[in-house]
Parts: C-alpha cells; structure tokens; sequence
C-alpha cells in the first residue's frame, strides 16, 4: 500500500508468497469452498476434499450422513447435483464434461486480517500527495489541496483504527467527499491517479445504475462487491479502498413524485449506512447473491467514499440564495456580477444542496466539498501538453518510433482548445478532436520514410492548407 511497486519489488512478493506456500505445506493462498453451502473454509471450518477437486465441509457432510442414516434423504430431489447420486470411486472412469465441476471459488485466507501492512510515516504527506497529482491533473489547484489533505487523514485514522485507538478520548470522524465540478473537469481522473499512487484499490460506479434492493438495477452493494474485485478478493485490502460514485446529483430527490422513487432519495438512504461504516455481505468473484456464490462479509468503516457529480443548475440556486442574502436591492446589478465569478461553485453551501435534493442525512456523511473549476482555454492547452500521459506526448512518442518528429503550433493547440470548449464536455472532447485529425497524419506519414518532420498548423485544423512537411536531409516532399 502507498508506494507503488516496482518490477523487483513485485518479483519479491512472489518470491516470498512461494515461500510461504511451501511453509504451508505446498498448500495455495486460497480458501477452499463448501460445495452445497458454498461456504469458505473461514467460516464453515476444515473441509473434506473429494475427488474432482470437490470439498465438503462438516456440516454438510454430517447432514448428507445424518439423512442416509434416517433414511430420509431423497436422491431424486439431487439428481442435478453433479457427484451426488453416484459414487466417488467411479468418478476417475467417467467421462464427466468439464463444464460440470464448477470453478474453484477463490477467496483470500483471511489469516492475516488484521496485520497492520504500513506505518504512520508510509502515508504521503498532503504536499506529496498534491506534487504528485500535480504531474497528472491540471488546475484544480484548490480541489487538490483539500483531497491530499482529506486522504492523508483518512489514513491517519485507518491506521488509528487498525491499532484499537480510534475510540480513545477524540473520536475521528471519516472523511468521505463529496466532489462537485462539471463534465470532463477531472472528477473522476482525479479519483483514479488518487487511488493509483496510494497503491489501494479502487470501484467506480455510477448513481444512476443503483437501486433499493429488490428493484431492477444494482444493489447499493454491488459496489463492494466491484471494490473487493478490484483487490483480487483480498478483504483486507478491500477494506482500505476506495469507492467512487458518480453521477450522483442524479440520486436528487425528485420535486414531485407521484410514484415511487426507487433511484432517487430512497438509494441515498440506502448508502447512508454503507458511507458511515457497516458489515457488508457481498458475494465474491461475481455480482449476483445466489446459492453458488461464497459470500464475504467487507467491513466498510476504512473505505474513502467520494461522491462525485455536475450538478447542474446548482449555480442557479447559490446566486438565489446569495442574492437573497444581500441587503442592498440591486438584484440585477448582483446578477451579473455573480454571472461572471468563476468561483461561484465554490460558495456551495449545505443548504444550497438540501435545495438541489440531497437529504440531509446524506450530505452529514460527507463532510468534505470539494469544487472543480469549469476548465478554461489556457488549462484545456495545457492539459495536451503537460500532463505526464499528455495526448500530445502519446503522439509525439508513437511518431517517434517512425523517426518522424512531431511539432504542434501553439495557435494549432489553441484551436483544439476552442473546438473542446464549443463541445462543452471539458477535457473529454480534446481526445476526440485529436483522434480525428491525427489519424489522417498516422496513415499518410509512414507511407513516405523520407518526411523528418511534420509541424500541425492552425490553418491545417480549419481546413485551410496543409500540415508543414519537412524531409530528412533536405529532401524535396513527394508532389
Ligand atoms: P468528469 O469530471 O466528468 O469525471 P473525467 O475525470 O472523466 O471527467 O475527465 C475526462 C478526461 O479528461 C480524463 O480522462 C482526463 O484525461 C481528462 N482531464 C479532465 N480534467 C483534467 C485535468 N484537470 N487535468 C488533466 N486531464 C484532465
């Protein structure tokens, strides 16, 4: 956790996790499962291994006895259930399809559950956690602040709670965020290099596929259950993830409901307790609860829940409020005055949006707002150039390999720019634009090894010429 791996360090781990295994007695890291209850072996104790690779645990075995024995067992009630009705010795002859032995169900052993894995002094300092998010997310400056110092206490208290000291004389609160900014200004990027340089898991889902349970849609657990696959069903890990939920300005209670709102206020009530902290059981390796699926209880007190939205026309109701608020009568005067604060959204208060439809029980369990600015002209360049995975770098690196330099024009980057901003889904048009200019010159360039050079012009973007070709060592450009 924390720091990311390198290739060496990884090769260790395997090396040790061998290591262990053969200490173990050759056995492997995963718990066996009971075929009938599909319990694991943490929970239903040592299991009898049968051949097929099938295992019993005791109970089952004991009612499997106890009915022979009262002679009440009815084997026509079990005909569907492969090795059951026929016996074991005969297996090895028989020629049974692979598809009837089910996968062996993995589940991590839960042995070292509660070994603490990293120290006070592993978890980055704010100011690292920003330098680092500063080589990915552009702008943002004040949304970056407060997520590093947000995550760094977070941390605090998942290793508080790790060594018995979060009931002591000052209770720490979690600090689960909600994050509110427009389409394409970096909520969810943000989450994702968040969770990739701490090295923790991390589950992105989306508000508007969850439902009340037993209505069609995800469970709210569901996204759990994506978190624990995303730490290849290792509970422990899971416990310290982080879960991300979109689109959840679309979960507003509805102004008027004539019908029931099964993805609106009710599925906020239903995350109420997943966001607190509760015991969750989930099913492992699949997303649907049935008699199959070993099932796992994830504990959801350590997990960093971001919710993040656009909430749109929301802006609209901070200038009411703060036009409201304001004891001189000019309202138009202030109006346009608000109209032009590009900081409006970062004025959001609770009541702001307890009018927007978020009940207040929900937003008490996310006491972090955090604002992204509506990215401008100057950042949308900036974001092809200077990020550490920049479109433009991608381009540059993969002509390269041709031996073919690429050069962008500042004016050229500054179309792009306006293009995106025309399209007004933020930083998500500035690929597409890209894309569609770029794969003409990926296709004609290579055709020609003599071109060194190719420079994207403005006038190439609007259609008004072409792109400035250079040969290697003076060559003339092929008519
Ligand atoms: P949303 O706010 O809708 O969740 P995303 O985070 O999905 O937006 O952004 C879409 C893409 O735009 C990202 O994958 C990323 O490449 C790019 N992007 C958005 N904002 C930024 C930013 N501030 N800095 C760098 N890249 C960004």
């Amino acid at each position: 956790m924390f720091a990311a791996k390198t290739e060496d360090e990884n090769l260790d781990e395997k090396e040790k996790d061998k290591l262990e295994q053969e200490k173990q007695g050759g056995e492997d890291e995963y718990e066996k499962v009971c075929y009938v209850c599909r319990r694991p072996e943490s929970k239903a104790g040592p299991m009898i291994t049968m051949p097929g690779d099938m295992c019993l645990c005791h109970d089952c075995m004991q009612k499997a006895f106890d009915s022979v024995t009262n002679g009440s067992l009815d084997w026509s009630k079990i005909q569907n259930m492969p090795f059951m009705n026929m016996n074991l010795n005969d297996l090895k002859n028989t020629n049974i399809p692979e598809m009837q032995i089910p996968p062996r169900q993995k589940v991590k052993k839960k042995s070292d559950a509660k070994k603490l894995d990293f120290e006070l002094k592993d978890i980055p300092a704010p100011h690292v956690i920003k330098r680092k998010l500063d080589e990915y997310v552009i702008g943002q400056e004040k949304a970056k602040r407060v997520i590093s110092v947000a995550v760094y206490n977070h941390y605090k208290r998942v290793y508080m709670a790790a060594k018995g000291q979060l009931n002591e004389d000052v209770r720490i609160e979690k600090s689960n965020i909600l994050m509110i900014g427009p389409t394409g200004s970096g909520k969810t990027y943000l989450v994702r290099m968040l969770a990739e340089l701490l090295n923790v898991p991390l589950a992105i889902a989306d508000a508007t596929s969850l439902t009340e349970a037993g209505y069609i849609g995800d469970d709210i657990e569901s996204v759990i259950s994506k978190l624990l696959a995303a730490a290849g069903n290792d509970v422990t890990k899971a416990e310290r993830g982080i879960v991300f939920i979109d689109e959840i300005d679309k979960i507003a209670k509805k102004k008027t409901v004539n019908t029931r709102d099964v993805s609106g206020e009710s599925v906020q009530q239903e995350l109420l307790k997943l966001l607190e902290g509760t015991n969750v059981e989930v099913p492992v390796g699949s997303n649907q609860k049935n008699a199959l699926t070993p099932m796992e209880t994830v504990n959801t007190d350590n997990i960093l829940f971001i919710c993040g939205g656009a909430f749109p026309d929301l802006e609209e109701i901070i200038k009411g409020r703060l036009a409201k608020q304001s004891t001189i009568g000019f309202a138009s005067v202030l109006k346009d005055e608000f109209d032009r604060d590009p900081e409006l959204l970062s004025k959001v208060t609770n009541e702001d949006l307890r009018a927007f439809g978020m009940i207040p029980e929900f937003l008490g369990r996310l006491p972090i707002t955090v604002t992204l600015q509506k990215l401008t002209k100057e950042l949308l360049v900036k974001i092809l150039k200077e990020p550490r995975n920049a479109i433009l770098k991608q381009y540059v690196k993969l002509l390269e390999l041709d031996e073919v330099k690429l050069v962008f024009e500042d004016e050229a980057l500054e179309w792009i720019a306006e293009e995106a901003l025309k399209r007004d889904t933020g930083a998500r048009a500035l690929r597409a634009i890209m894309e569609d200019f770029m794969l003409d010159i990926m296709y004609e360039i290579p055709k020609d090894p003599n071109i060194g050079s190719v420079t994207i012009t403005r006038a190439y973007l609007e259609r008004k010429g072409g792109p400035a070709i250079e040969m290697r060592s003076g060559l003339l450009p092929h008519a």
